[in-house]
Parts: structure tokens; C-alpha cells; sequence
């Protein structure tokens, strides 16, 4: 091989100065760096340029290509095959050629001619090959650390997980044979795990003991060709990794992606369905996920059946068989506490071809783990029980297969959803207390589920913790707790509306997950968006009071909740006997026999319970 490594031959700058010629530009530079075609300059100080990417120095590759290929044994026509690798390795021994130390010595002034060049503006130091890697490489060991890119420490994860199951796997094998402990469970229980953790892939070096809070757009590149784990946050930020790792460890899951609210991490999971699809979801669902699938879902040319998810055989009639591309469950549902068979929903969607997601805001992966139950995604409000204060929106979706965890990604940053660093860090946050947070406001709402079981001015509880109500077994075969939330009805709106006013330590709002506890009437505040005859035909009456408890002293909280279903007993006798005249006088007016059966039957509850309290009040 005879080659320069230079754009231009020396002698081809002689020549075109001797011939008045200038040279092609692009080669050579002058003495102040600039880029020039006149070989005079060149020569003036100046320097011709290395290799300019053009066919200059493919003979040298093509040399490597020969000694590292055919010469031993690697692949030499399809670069994919098995082996199409090789390695040769040319060692020379300097004393054959002369003195080590001459040697030595005049390999040191090259290397110290080229530190010593003139640099152009803004370069503050030539690097030898080698020298920035080898300067990174003493920092990593100084400071013990090395960033890992995020897609590839899943990827890592991802194969060190498949590698311990095969061991396990194996281990288990083994196990039976000679009866050995079965492969070991995750080393924490998950309320450990909010407080401490899996060692992720964002590493603080100061060891803060609160998570670092990137509150940043951009980020800095290591070169304009190199780039670094992290360049705009909407497409990644590290302090939104360290919420999603955790969340997946939480979930169980491959991956977890944390969105803007609830409402746009679904939103995203509808995306999934391509026009043409279609949606099966429940009839009792969260308000906005009902106007999401009838009013935006629909213009992007995909269609929703929503059915009783308590009916299987509802469910699987309404799947339309190659059309079918999602199923979104609730379980319990909002705002009635209906139960839905997770496992079984699962298998009927798959069996159509059509992918689960479970909303898991009731729940949280501390009381249900949908994926464990076979669905794809789990998504969690973090609005309720992460942020737990009422202080933040957020959503969150898990998932367990890689090439879906992918796509949904993939609409994470294309639609820029993404939640804002701040809302990740106070996300992070709340889950400490998560736990500690969810399990109190469960025990306050089983306590006083069985208080209002009992309590005469309710015709009917909502509580999927509170035995004997229908779903309470399913729900315990998949679920550890009944949650913080339930709801009742009283027969009549005037009497749910006074309860729900008439309360004080229970704030009107609209949401749960709140450390305080929160009362309203769905059908005017959470649900109002669903048209008032859809509720009526999804059985969800006006008159249904939601309470979704807080961590208060539960006492405090029942004797709160007694005092003011006291009051709007005595309230709702006039209000009921002023109807009753009225629709007296006014038989003639057209009052349906059914508000008349509904009145008297309100007045007769109202009598047994004044009768009940005068009791009451005989007794004390
Ligand atoms: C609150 C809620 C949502 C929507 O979440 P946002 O964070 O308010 O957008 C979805 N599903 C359920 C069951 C909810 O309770």
C-alpha cells in the first residue's frame, strides 16, 4: 500500500503554486485556520488537512479489512453471519530497528509536535487518540460511577432478568429433584421498596436525600456528533426516569412512563388502536375517560362498545372480532364499586387479539397488580394516592412487554405528555408515604363502610372491602385491600345533597387520594359529563354520595358523617311533607304514580328513623 494520509498530497501543493493554479477547497487551511485554495498560504504556515471522507484512505481501510478478515477466518461476504469477526494482532519489537530509547525518545517528540500545534479558536487543548477515554476512564474510577444510557440499562436489566429465570428456572430443576428452596422472591415488600428504592440508572454522586430535581429543557452534548443520556426533556429527564423506574419495580413491570394527569396517559393508550379499531371499555368509568372515548376517540375514526364489565358474556359479545384492539377496564369502577374479573376480561381479549389495560387509580399496584393478573398496561391516576395531597396532577402506565413499552414511548415524546420535572420530583415524594398513606385511609373506609352498612338512612353501600356485598370475593381473590373509597345512596337527592353539605371534616371535592377526606355527589361533580339519560341507563343515580376517605382519626370522621345525616333527616321531613302537599294539590298536574311511590317511601324511612333516634334519645 502506498498512500498519504492527507486531503491533498504535498507535492500537489508545490505543483499548483508553481503553475499558478489554485487548489480544491476543502483540503488545506492557512496559517490562522481558515480554509483556503491558494497554495502559497499553505505553504505560508499553513497545513493540508486530513482525510476529507471521500474515497482518500480507502486503501487503508481496505487493508484492515483484509488482514482482520480473510487472513483469519472471519466473514468476508455477509458481515451477519456467525463469525464476522477477526482479529490480528501485529507486534513489533523496536530493538530489531534500533536503540529502545532513541526510539522511544523520537516517538515522543512526534507525539509532542502534534500536542504543541497551533490550535484554531476555541480549541484549548489537542488530544492525543485515546487521551479524552482514558481521562474519563480515571474520573469514573475516582468517583466510582458511570452513567448509563437509559435504553440501554433496560436493555441490561431486560437480559440480566431473562438470565437469572433461566437460572432459576434451572435452579428450580434442579430444586425438585433434590427438594431446594424455590428461586428467591423480590428482596423487599413494596412498602419498603417506596422508601428504599432499586438502584436505578440515575446515579447522584453527593448521595442527597432527596432526589435530584433536573429542572431543565436541554442538555449539554459531549460533541456535535456525540450524544449524551439525556438532550430535551421531553423526550427524557432524570428525575422522570427515577420516577418511572421505580414505578415499574413497583408495577412489576418491563417499563413505566409517567404523563402530564391521568387522563393524557390514557389518552395515549387509546392512540395504540390504529382507525379502523375498536373499544371495548366498562359502562361505570371514571367521567373523563367516558367523554375521551365518546367525544375524541370516535373523530379519529375509532369506535367504543361500552358494556357491564361484571358480565363476561357481555363482554366477549361485544368484541368484533379482528376489529377489537383494546379492552380498558376499571376494577372497582367508579363511582358504584362494581367488581369486574380481571383474569377473565384478560383472557377473553386475548383470545380476540386485543390488548388490556387495567385503570388502577382505586387501587394502586400496592392493593392490585393488574399486570400480575395478565393485562398489558397498568394505569395509575397519580393525582390520587401518589401525589396524595391534591397538590399535583400526574398519570403513570406500566407495561411488561418491551416492543409495547416501546410504542408507548414512542407517543410519550412524540405527543409530549411527559411529565414536568418539578411534578416528577413532588411525585417522588409522595411515594414515600404512599403506603403508610393508602393503608390508613383503607382501614378508615372499611370501618366506616360498616358503620353506614348499618345506618338506616342508607339504601344501599358501595364497598368492594365489605363482606357479603356482590364482587367482595372476586375482589379479594384479586386484590389485597378494598381501598379508601365507597359510595351510598339514600333514596333521595335532597337528603344526599343536605348529607354531603352538612358535613365538616369532609371536603366537597371532586377526586380522591387526598390525605383529607372528600365527599360529593358524582352525578353533579366527577360524572356530570356523562349525559344524565347514559347515567340513568348505567344505573347511576342521582343520589349516590361518594366518600373517599382520608387519614383522619376515623372516629372523628364517623361521628362528622352521623351528625350530618342526623341533620338531613330533620331537613329532609319538611322539604318531603312541603312535595307531598304540593303533589296533593296538584294530583291533577300530571306527578307519576312513580314520584308519588318514591315520596311515600322516603317519608316512611323518615319516619322510622325519627322513631329510631327518639329511641335513641329515650335511652341516653
Ligand atoms: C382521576 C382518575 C382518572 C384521571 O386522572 P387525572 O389525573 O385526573 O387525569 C382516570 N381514572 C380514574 C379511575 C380516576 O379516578
Amino acid at each position: 500500500m502506498d498512500m498519504a494520509t492527507a486531503a491533498y498530497a504535498w507535492f500537489g501543493v508545490l505543483e499548483a503554486k508553481t503553475a499558478g493554479r489554485s487548489i480544491p477547497l476543502g483540503v488545506a487551511q492557512d496559517a490562522e485556520g481558515n480554509i483556503t485554495e491558494d497554495p502559497s498560504k499553505v505553504l505560508d504556515g499553513g497545513a493540508i488537512r486530513v482525510f476529507d471522507g471521500s474515497h482518500k484512505g480507502s486503501n487503508l481501510a481496505l487493508m484492515v479489512e483484509l488482514l482482520a478478515g480473510p487472513l483469519v477466518g472471519a466473514a468476508v461476504a455477509d458481515k451477519l453471519e456467525a463469525k464476522n469477526w477477526g482479529n490480528l494482532v501485529l507486534a513489533v519489537d523496536p530493538e530489531l530497528l534500533g536503540d529502545r530509547d532513541a526510539i522511544r525518545a523520537r516517538t515522543q517528540a512526534v507525539l509532542d509536535r502534534v500536542k504543541a500545534a497551533p490550535t484554531l479558536p476555541g480549541v484549548d487543548e489537542i488530544l492525543l487518540p485515546g487521551e479524552r477515554g482514558a481521562r474519563v476512564a480515571a474520573q469514573r474510577l475516582t468517583s466510582g460511577m458511570i452513567p448509563v444510557e437509559p435504553n440501554l440499562y433496560r436493555g441490561l436489566k431486560l437480559a440480566a432478568s431473562k438470565a437469572a429465570s433461566s437460572n432459576g428456572a434451572a435452579a428450580a430443576a434442579n430444586g425438585a429433584a433434590n427438594g431446594a428452596a424455590r428461586p428467591a422472591a423480590p428482596r423487599y415488600k413494596l412498602s419498603t421498596l417506596l422508601l428504599h428504592p432499586e438502584p436505578g440508572s440515575v446515579t447522584d454522586p453527593y448521595g442527597a436525600s432527596g432526589p435530584p430535581l433536573y429542572q431543565t429543557a436541554t442538555f449539554a452534548q459531549p460533541g456535535a456528533t456525540e450524544f449524551g443520556p439525556y438532550d430535551y426533556t421531553r423526550s427524557g429527564n432524570p428525575t422522570r426516569t427515577m420516577l418511572e423506574e421505580q414505578w415499574a419495580a413497583l408495577e412489576g413491570a418491563d417499563r413505566a412512563f409517567a404523563f402530564t394527569s391521568g387522563m393524557a396517559a390514557i389518552a395515549v393508550v387509546t392512540r395504540l388502536v390504529a382507525a379502523g379499531g375498536h373499544i371495548v371499555a366498562g359502562d361505570d368509568i371514571y367521567g373523563g375517560t367516558s367523554r375521551l372515548l365518546a367525544n375524541v376517540v370516535p373523530a379519529c375514526g375509532v369506535d367504543v362498545t361500552n358494556v357491564d364489565m361484571t358480565d363476561l358474556s357481555a363482554v366477549r359479545s361485544a368484541m368484533i372480532p379482528g376489529r377489537t384492539k383494546l379492552v380498558i377496564v376499571e376494577s372497582p369502577t367508579n363511582p358504584r364499586m362494581q367488581v369486574c374479573d380481571i383474569r377473565a376480561i384478560v383472557s377473553a381479549a386475548h383470545a380476540a387479539g386485543a390488548l388490556v389495560v387495567v385503570d388502577n387509580s382505586f387501587m394502586t399496584p400496592l392493593f392490585q397488580r393488574p399486570l400480575d393478573l395478565g393485562a398489558d398496561i397498568s394505569m395509575t391516576s397519580g393525582t390520587k394516592y401518589i401525589g396524595g395531597h391534591g397538590d399535583t396532577t400526574l398519570g403513570m402506565l406500566a407495561t411488561r412487554d418491551p416492543e409495547l413499552g416501546k410504542r408507548v414511548y414512542f407517543l410519550q415524546n412524540s405527543e409530549g405528555a411527559g411529565l414536568a420535572p418539578m411534578d416528577c420530583w413532588l411525585a417522588l415524594r409522595g411515594l414515600k408515604t404512599m403506603a403508610l398513606r393508602l393503608e390508613r385511609a383503607a382501614a378508615n373506609a372499611a370501618k366506616m363502610a360498616d358503620w353506614l352498612a348499618a345506618h338506616p338512612l342508607v339504601t344501599r353501600i358501595n364497598y368492594a372491602g365489605l363482606q357479603g356485598t356482590p364482587g367482595a370475593e372476586l375482589h379479594r381473590a384479586q386484590a389485597s385491600s378494598g381501598g379508601a373509597v365507597l359510595s351510598f345512596t339514600t333514596g333521595d337527592v335532597e337528603v344526599s345533597k343536605a348529607i354531603v353539605e352538612e358535613t365538616k371534616l369532609f371536603k366537597v371535592t371532586v377526586s380522591f387520594g387526598n390525605v383529607v377526606s372528600l365527599i360529593s355527589l358524582p352525578c353533579y361533580m366527577s360524572h356530570a359529563s356523562i349525559p344524565a339519560e347514559v347515567r340513568a341507563a348505567r344505573g347511576l343515580p342521582d343520589d349516590l354520595v361518594r366518600i373517599a376517605c382520608g387519614i383522619e382519626d376515623v372516629d372523628d370522621l364517623i361521628s362528622d358523617l352521623g351528625q350530618a345525616m342526623e341533620k338531613a333527616a330533620r331537613l329532609a321531613k319538611p322539604a318531603a311533607a312541603g312535595t307531598g302537599n304540593g303533589s296533593g294539590n296538584g294530583g291533577g298536574n300530571g306527578v307519576s304514580d312513580a314520584a308519588a311511590e318514591r315520596e311515600a317511601a322516603l317519608l316512611a324511612r323518615i319516619a322510622a328513623l325519627e322513631a329510631r333516634l327518639d329511641a335513641q334519645g329515650a335511652g341516653r
